[in-house]
């Protein structure tokens, strides 16, 4: 969703694109329809189109909403032994690229007893034999 929104009072007069200082509106036509665009990288929360919009149309508290706009979503792995999150899928793909075995899903903690387990004799290397 848009940081800038009109409400239905929008007439398409354009004032606001017309009169916004940072180029950051800009209107196109196609197909018969005009479509209102905004531009949030150009844009400088100024409130120029808020007030010159003579349809009280600009809803600007979008503008100044600060909110937090969801950008990507992976699934996470978890330790197996206590099931805190140590990364995410792609991660480990990616991580088992670069080694060429199977990263065990292991937190720092859980490592280290597994490391030291292996070091011990009491758990086969993964691969066969014992260390
Ligand atoms: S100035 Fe207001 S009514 Fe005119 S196009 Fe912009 S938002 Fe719509
Ligand atoms: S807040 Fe200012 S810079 Fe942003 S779109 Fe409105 S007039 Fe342009």
């Amino acid at each position: 969703m848009s940081y800038f929104q009109v409400n239905e009072k929008c007439n398409g007069c354009l004032a606001c694109v017309q009169n916004c200082p940072a180029r950051a509106l800009e209107a196109r036509e196609a197909g018969g329809l005009q479509t209102l665009l905004h531009n949030m990288a150009r844009c400088a929360r100024c409130a120029t189109c808020w007030r010159i919009c003579p349809q009280g149309a600009v809803e600007f508290r979008h503008m100044l909403e600060n909110r937090w706009d969801e950008v990507v979503t992976h699934v996470l792995v978890r330790c197996q032994v206590c099931g805190e999150v140590v990364y995410t899928e792609p991660l480990t793909r990616s991580l088992d690229e670069k080694v060429r075995q199977l990263v065990e899903p292991l937190c720092a903690r859980h490592k280290l007893e597994r490391q030291a387990a292996i070091l011990s004799g009491r758990v086969p290397v993964a691969g066969g034999g014992v260390e």
